[in-house]
């Protein structure tokens, strides 16, 4: 275990120090939560502002092509493509991940109409569940969603499977897949493969098209800190994109949008993946928020979330009973490290009374996220501290932290 002294000379010697300083962080907070919303860019408060001023006060309509506006899904997707491997052209911002997820799992389903089952595991993000059983449920002709425990996706791609629906990085325990096994076993086996990338898109490198993913979603106001509600991200794999079809479309994906035909005539490529206007102020905050990214390497970014959280961990576990929910080492971990903690809605509630903001998720998982770009090795080590001396004097054990609000 290393001590805070350690901690602080590892600061020192960082090679992303100077990103920390493109964020605005909030006097005395330490903020474990970039997993879920990630900090302010500075460069964002200026860009929304000019777009509000500038381009929406004054140059109004013209603003969709004298600022760009009507590109931004796609500039944006490029720059977002380079974290995770995309290539240019093949990823559009757009919608949310749900509703991303929908578009791809019906371009995929029908691309395997002879089976009719979609295969995801328990530990799946909630949402993504919630669409495949929608799905499902609005096909009615037997498409199924299939669910077995994240160890065992791989021996239950069987040929029955059409789409294989899986989350890279879970977002309760942090285990991560082995996501170019699994694609590779996918398509052994006839299957197309869905990657959500929520908790891995400005977290660790992902390689989209080494790996040969199909289809790929994510969101960016996670590790990309796009802004809250921040639009989010679809990827298709350029062989598949004149097949893909999308059962939900609309005029932004058609080939000729401002021909205003009354057929639909689907994009090219992945343009057709977007429905409708986009929301133009949030793309603005993301572009900002992506501009932070561009002379970032996604390795350095991975080996320090790897130290933040091996910090966190052994300190946490150097000085408390606490058991962790995931994996130890970074090889099959994602950037977040959890704990399961009896009582751990209150605990979190005393930590963030301390202004270290961290969250809960049921039934009894305490989530500490380490954004690599702006977290620092003194954080993590101040942070289990903290965890330990709440633990230990039961600072937690007041009414006001123990009653749960709204938003965990
Ligand atoms: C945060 C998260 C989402 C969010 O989906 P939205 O539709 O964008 O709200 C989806 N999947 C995973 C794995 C997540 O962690």
């Amino acid at each position: 275990m290393l001590t805070r002294d350690q901690c602080l000379e590892l600061d020192r010697n960082d090679p992303l120090r100077h990103l920390r300083d493109r964020y605005h962080v909030p006097d005395g907070m330490i903020y474990l939560d970039g997993n879920s919303l990630g900090l302010m860019p500075k460069a964002a408060r200026d860009r929304v502002r000019k777009a509000v001023e500038q381009e929406w006060a004054e140059d109004l309509i013209t603003s969709w092509n004298k600022h760009g506006w009507f590109r931004l899904p796609h500039t944006i997707g490029d720059k977002i493509a380079r974290l995770v491997g995309a290539g240019e052209g093949n990823l559009v911002v757009t919608d949310t991940i749900s509703v991303n997820m929908f578009k791809v799992l019906g371009a995929a389903l029908a691309m395997r109409p002879d089976r009719k089952v979609i295969l995801s595991d328990t530990g799946d993000f909630p949402s993504d569940l919630y669409v495949a059983q929608g799905f499902a449920r609005f096909m009615s002709n037997g498409t199924q969603l299939k669910t077995v425990a994240p160890e065992a996706v791989v021996d239950a791609i069987t040929s029955d499977v059409a789409v294989v629906m899986l989350t890279d990085v879970d977002y309760r325990t942090s285990r991560r897949h082995d996501m170019a096994a699994i694609t590779r076993k996918a398509h052994d086996s006839g299957a197309l493969i869905i990657w959500d990338l929520a908790h891995s898109a400005g977290a660790l490198p992902v390689d989209l098209l080494g790996i040969g993913a199909d289809f790929a979603v994510g969101c960016t106001y996670k590790y990309l800190n796009g802004s809250p509600g921040s639009p989010g991200f679809v990827f298709v794999h350029p062989t598949l994109q004149k097949q893909a079809m999308p059962p939900l479309v609309g005029w932004f994906g058609h080939a000729e949008p401002f021909a205003f035909d009354t057929q639909f005539t689907p994009s090219a490529g992945i343009s057709r993946m977007q429905c409708g206007t986009q929301a133009v102020l949030s793309l603005q905050a993301l572009d900002a928020a992506l501009d932070q990214w561009s002379d970032v390497d996604m390795q350095a970014i991975s080996s320090k979330a790897h130290a933040l959280g091996t910090i966190f961990i052994d300190a946490v576990e150097a000085s408390s009973s606490l058991t962790l929910a995931g994996p130890r080492t970074m090889s099959t971990r994602g950037s977040h490290v959890s704990f399961h903690c009896q009582n751990g809605y209150a605990v979190m509630q005393a930590m963030i009374a301390q202004r270290i903001i961290g969250d809960f998720r049921a039934p009894d998982i305490i989530r500490f996220g380490f954004a690599p770009s702006y977290n620092t090795h003194v954080e993590a080590f101040d942070a289990a501290s903290a965890l330990c001396r709440i633990l230990r004097d039961k600072s937690w054990d007041r009414p006001d932290y123990l009653a749960k609000k709204t938003v965990t």
